[in-house]
């Protein structure tokens, strides 16, 4: 009996849980790793996206190799292919995977016609399997992250003192963080990795690709092995988390990172596991003292918010991508694909850094680029194509939740209790861009008036009678009722005939 592993190019675990229940019987496994070129062609995907997963899954299965696994490493058309060849080529009679994060590719892995069992095991690149997260929700009235994270804290037993209370007397320290940025701050730089033969490789390869793709791969620096992720790791701690906190949602023009950790790529392929760098970074704190601040938020961005996304995905219907709370039907503007036509500076400066590295922190894209799109009312679909193709750590499941339901509020409240639409108000205030755009933060209605200023009172003006149903949006709208017929006018000609 010869059995298959397939391991995904997002299952990338150093304790793989089928490996280590069939580390007995090595001789009788073939682990299977396919990259597939039909997978990549759903969407541009950034150049550094594909070199990161296919230099890490190379790696991955060369380390394999080294402990003696027996692989077959496949770069074919697409997965069913792989599959066929392999069970074909060493008579398996049993095909062992992880379930996929994803549902769509858990209902294709269901459809294969293969002649031999798929048994699915359990995801152990989240803390709550969807059954659980489901039996949590089940029993609520209404879906709240606090309640789910201080559940978490408890059944994971994070920060808590020894009368399962948190740390410090407060679950949530948030509003000790998110100051904006003051003037002469100097982030640290993150590591450089240096591009070995494996990587070099699949650089070649993808820059000879003949098919569409997203940013550049020139300054690719991204860890491809658990070892140089966890160096990452190694260096948030000791560099960055101490102001992680306070500076979290402060934007500097050219310092793409700020004080972030960088670790969602490698936590998203399973290079790095959410335990473990959460307990890490509990026991920075009682080692080190860190502010309990820092550490509490960073804590709650993946036992809390991590986790809670990837629960509500597989909760909502499947019928979620299709959300359209707000009925928005504007198609995605041509200087999202290339940082030089965009003129709003806040925008230019995001987007620049995106083509350069695949990443932006959250800030950036809530506030920033989905803030855009939902206030000049791009299609949710277009807007979550795009974070989809552009981000390294975007996958179905991180999508459609973040984007389609905290930025563009298209589920209509089911994740966010208020859409994340603002005017240049806060952009001014907690980055540095305004001073450097032709437009004026401070303007409404006149010729240089920042679109965010414009676009945000008629997006406000445009769906005022569904936002009243949604009572944390009363105050706004308290604001809207005392513009005069003719600024609302004015506000409304500027934003239907603008070209940003
Ligand atoms: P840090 O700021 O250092 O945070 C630590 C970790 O917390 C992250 O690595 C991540 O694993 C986790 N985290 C924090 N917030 C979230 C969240 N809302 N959802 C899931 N995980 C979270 N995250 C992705 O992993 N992939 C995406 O494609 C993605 N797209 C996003 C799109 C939008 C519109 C928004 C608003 C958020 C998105 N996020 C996404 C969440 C978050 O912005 C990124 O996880 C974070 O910026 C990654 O950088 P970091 O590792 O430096 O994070
Ligand atoms: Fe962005 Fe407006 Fe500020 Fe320019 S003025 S950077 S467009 S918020």
């Amino acid at each position: 009996m010869t059995i298959g592993v397939w391991i995904l190019g997002d299952q990338l675990i150093e304790n793989h849980p089928i490996l280590a229940e069939l580390e007995a019987n090595k001789k009788e496994v073939i682990v299977i790793l396919i990259e597939s070129l039909n997978h990549i062609k759903k969407r541009n995907y950034h150049q550094q996206k594909l070199i990161f997963i296919w230099s890490a899954m190379r790696h991955y299965a060369e380390e394999l190799r080294i402990n003696n696994w027996q692989i077959n490493y496949q770069i074919v058309e697409n997965f069913d292919e792989g599959l066929f060849n392999t069970i074909q080529k060493y008579s398996l009679t049993e095909i062992r995977t992880i379930t996929p994060c994803d549902r769509t590719f858990l209902q294709s892995i269901k459809n294969l016609k293969l002649n031999c069992e798929v048994k699915l095991y359990p995801n152990p690149n989240f803390l709550w399997q969807p059954e659980e997260f489901k039996q949590w929700a089940d029993k609520r009235k209404r879906l709240i992250l606090e309640d789910f994270y201080r559940e978490s804290r408890k059944r994971w037993q994070i920060l808590l003192t020894e009368n399962n209370q948190p740390v410090g007397g407060k679950w949530n320290l948030d509003k000790e963080n998110r100051k904006p940025p003051k003037n002469n701050l100097s982030p640290p730089q993150p590591l450089v990795f240096k591009l070995d033969n494996i990587t070099k490789k699949v650089i070649e390869k993808v820059n000879k690709l003949d098919i569409k793709t997203y940013g550049n791969s020139d300054k690719f620096n991204w860890a491809v092995t658990r070892k140089d992720a966890l160096k990452v790791l190694d260096n948030f701690i000791n560099y960055r988390l101490e102001k992680f906190g306070t500076y979290q949602d402060a934007m500097i023009t050219n310092q793409e990172f700020m004080w972030h950790s960088l670790i969602s790529p490698y936590l998203n392929v399973g290079l790095l596991q959410p335990l473990e760098v959460i307990k890490t970074v509990e026991r920075a704190y009682y080692e080190k003292s860190f502010p309990l601040n820092s550490v509490e938020g960073f804590i709650r961005q993946i036992l809390g918010w991590r986790e809670y996304m990837y629960g509500i995905y597989h909760y909502v219907e499947e019928d979620y991508f299709q959300a359209n709370w707000f009925n928005h039907q504007h198609p995605l503007p041509s200087f999202f694909w290339d940082s030089n036509q965009a003129k709003m500076n806040c925008l230019k400066q995001v987007l620049k850094q995106t083509e350069n590295t695949g990443y932006a922190h959250h800030i950036q894209r809530l506030m920033i680029i989905s803030n855009y799109a939902l206030i000049k009312g791009i299609s949710p679909q277009e807007i979550e194509n795009w974070f989809h193709s552009a981000y390294i750590d975007a996958y179905d499941w991180v999508m459609q939740t973040n984007v389609l339901g905290m930025g563009q509020f298209a589920d209509g409240g089911l994740l966010a209790s208020k859409p994340y639409a603002s005017s240049a108000n806060y952009i001014n205030k907690m980055s540095d861009y305004c001073s450097n755009c032709s437009y004026n933060p401070k303007e409404k209605t006149t010729e240089n008036a920042c679109p965010f200023n414009y676009l945000y009172w008629d997006f406000l003006a445009r769906h005022e009678e569904k936002l009243r149903s949604q009572g944390r949006m009363n105050l706004v709208l308290k604001h809207l009722e005392k513009m005069s017929p003719d600024e609302l006018n004015k506000i409304h000609n500027l934003a239907s005939s603008t070209i940003e």
